[in-house]
């Protein structure tokens, strides 16, 4: 009587279903984890996410050790991995959460493939990954919803599952060996800690003192008044269905516009998961003739390093190469700015995301790519966001410019989101570099690809 439990975007012992169907009955259970090739393969194991998910791995064998378990780690094809393993341990059956990407969905049709000819039972989980999960609410007549405010109204009504406790034993059987755990390397000087322990305090903190604030607060780009627990769902070291459950319980008008975007994470996740393609195909084709790699070089260029020449999109840049994640007022301006103002494919922007991105995710960061070009969701799909305008809006003093642009750092006040006001040798003095375009001609360029006249 043994199970083995796959864990991938679920690094956490708290509200873990899989792990507790798994130990029901004081079964023996193999915490697995595998380090899958084909991520790496696929370009998408980034050194910030390789060294969040060591934290996550190290922090989730420390839980386990206290338990009287231990994690299990491999590499190698997964699917041969979990067979391996499943066989040294004499298993009868694997626990999996379910996902969204296509990977995900092949991981899961390989391995239940696989098991069955080993004889050993696949059991997959809802409401791990997600808080509700996709295809759990859907339109009549589609499986999924392809605009967000009718699928929130449906998402709110929903019943959650109870939110479970961590197991306080976790029996592991002896005879499975483990590979060392890895190590970090190569990062973001600022980028945060990961780990199951961390998530949750972050989490405490975030329900005492962040979210009453956080309807008014939150798109102001110098106040960083949003709660960072993004890459702590990204890797599951927090379940999204116990994070619902207790902002809720805090109450208020903060409390609801964070509850609002936890359903904008599942609204991706249903989208992708109903149309896989949609991580590197238009979800609505617009048949854009995109500028390229070959064709707008030194415009990419300059927006990867923050010397675009208008300053909150370079201070926005800045910040996601220096912590591995930026505010999320930054990431739509800057996307806008990429696609629409230089008129570049999206899916070089949302490459450049992944990179770096210590939360980078799939569902997410390509949905909400889509959503900014205008090829996604958005039921707004031509709008463009004017850099100036939106700085003056959510950064009105410059504080977040001059914290993230040191060249431009002795300019006080607004002016400083307009360098290229400053007199002749002041201008010189700051070696800031010229805009790349002129937003008139971008938004010219931009009209007339779309036919808009
Ligand atoms: P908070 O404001 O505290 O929000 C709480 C949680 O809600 C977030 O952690 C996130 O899980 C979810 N959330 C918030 N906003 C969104 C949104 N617009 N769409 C979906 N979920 C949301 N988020 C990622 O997790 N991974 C990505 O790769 C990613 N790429 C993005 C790319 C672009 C171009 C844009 C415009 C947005 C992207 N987002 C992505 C969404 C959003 O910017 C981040 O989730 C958010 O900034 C994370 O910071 P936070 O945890 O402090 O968010």
């Amino acid at each position: 009587n043994v199970s083995v439990v796959l864990f991938t975007s679920d690094l956490r012992l708290h509200d873990h279903p899989p792990l507790r169907a798994a130990s029901a009955g004081g079964r023996a259970v193999v915490p697995l984890f595998v380090r899958d090739r084909a991520v790496d393969a696929a370009g998408f194991a980034a050194p910030n996410r390789l060294a969040f998910l060591a934290d996550c791995l190290r922090d989730l064998d420390t839980g386990l050790r206290e338990r009287g378990g231990r994690l299990v780690v491999r590499s190698g094809d997964v699917v041969e991995e979990v067979c391996r393993v499943a066989g040294e341990a004499g298993a009868d059956e694997v626990h999996l959460a379910a996902d969204v990407s296509r990977y995900a969905q092949r991981r899961e049709e390989r391995l239940r493939h696989a098991l069955e000819a080993a004889g050993v039972r696949l059991r997959v989980h809802d409401a791990v990954t997600s808080a509700v999960a996709p295809g759990a609410v859907a339109p009549a007549g589609s499986d999924h919803f392809a605009v967000f405010t009718p699928y929130f109204r449906r998402w709110t009504r929903e019943r959650q599952r109870d939110v479970l406790g961590a197991p306080r034993v976790v029996r592991v059987p002896d005879g499975v060996g483990s590979e060392r755990l890895p190590v970090n390397e190569g990062v973001s000087q600022g980028l945060a800690a990961g780990g199951e322990r961390e998530g949750r305090a972050r989490l405490a903190a975030w329900l005492r003192r962040g979210i009453s604030a956080y309807e008014d607060r939150h798109d102001d780009l110098a106040g960083d008044a949003t709660s960072r627990l993004s890459p702590h769902l990204h890797f599951g070291t927090l379940s999204p269905v116990e994070l619902v459950r207790r902002a809720r319980r805090t109450g208020g008008a903060g409390a609801e516009a964070f509850v609002r975007q936890l359903a904008w994470r599942d609204f991706h996740r249903q989208v992708l998961a109903a149309r896989p393609h949609a991580a590197d195909a238009d979800y609505r084709p617009r048949h854009d003739r995109w500028r390229t790699e070959r064709t707008a070089h030194g415009d990419i260029e300059a927006w990867r390093e923050g010397r675009t020449g208008y300053p909150v999109v370079d201070a926005a840049m800045r910040q996601l190469r220096h912590e591995g994640w930026m505010h999320n007022r930054g990431r739509l301006l800057t996307a806008s700015f990429l696609t629409k103002t230089l008129y570049v494919d999206w899916r070089i922007g949302a490459r450049h995301f992944l990179d770096l991105l210590v939360d980078g995710d799939v569902a997410n960061n390509q949905l909400n790519w889509q959503w900014v070009a205008g090829t996604g969701t958005d039921t707004r799909p031509n709008r463009v966001l004017n850099p100036l305008t939106q700085a003056r809006r959510f950064d009105p003093d410059g504080a977040y410019v001059r914290r993230w642009v040191p060249e431009l750092a002795g300019i006080e006040g607004p002016a400083v989101h307009q360098p290229w006001k400053l007199r002749g040798a002041d201008r010189g003095a700051v070696g800031y570099p010229e805009p790349v375009i002129e937003l008139s001609e971008g938004l010219a360029r931009f009209r007339e690809a779309r036919g808009l006249g």
